[in-house]
């Protein structure tokens, strides 16, 4: 293991657990939590090394009311791209919902498609689609 030279001091702000959303505050860490550490983490995508900082954590608890359960998974730049992903996959399934009819034949649409899901999973590690891919890998194969 590579240790690095000099690491700076972990960041550390004051928890307000009363502005967490109330599934939150329901939860055990409602009760200790008096402050939040910057938490290191390896990106599930990438492999990067990043942080979530104590000021990220206080924002994404306190403000936009995350579940304190949540950690983080993906790095900065993987994360914004799996957001990419996702709104092109929401896209995908609404032109697909509007003309089912001639996109089922439309091999680029429906491979394009299947790489996105298969691009997902590799950003997120649940929620596969697998009836999804099971339609788009019939429909690819065996045509109408
Ligand atoms: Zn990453």
């Amino acid at each position: 293991m590579k240790r690095k030279p000099t690491p700076p001091p972990p960041g550390r702000t004051p928890a307000d657990p009363s502005q967490w959303s109330e599934s939150s505050q329901g939860s055990v860490a409602a009760y200790f939590t008096t402050e939040y550490v910057d938490e290191p983490y390896k990106c599930w995508h990438c492999g990067a090394d990043a942080t979530f900082t104590a000021v990220d954590q206080k924002y994404t608890y306190e403000v936009r009311k995350a579940n304190v359960n949540q950690s983080r998974r993906l790095c900065e730049p993987c994360w914004r791209e799996s957001l990419r992903i996702a709104k092109e996959l929401g896209s995908q399934a609404n032109t697909w919902e509007a003309s089912k009819k001639t996109l089922k034949t439309d091999k680029t649409f429906l491979s394009n498609w299947l790489m996105l899901l298969e691009l997902q999973e590799t950003y997120v590690p649940y929620r596969y689609d697998v009836a999804r891919k099971n339609m788009l890998r019939k429909l690819l194969n065996g045509g109408a």
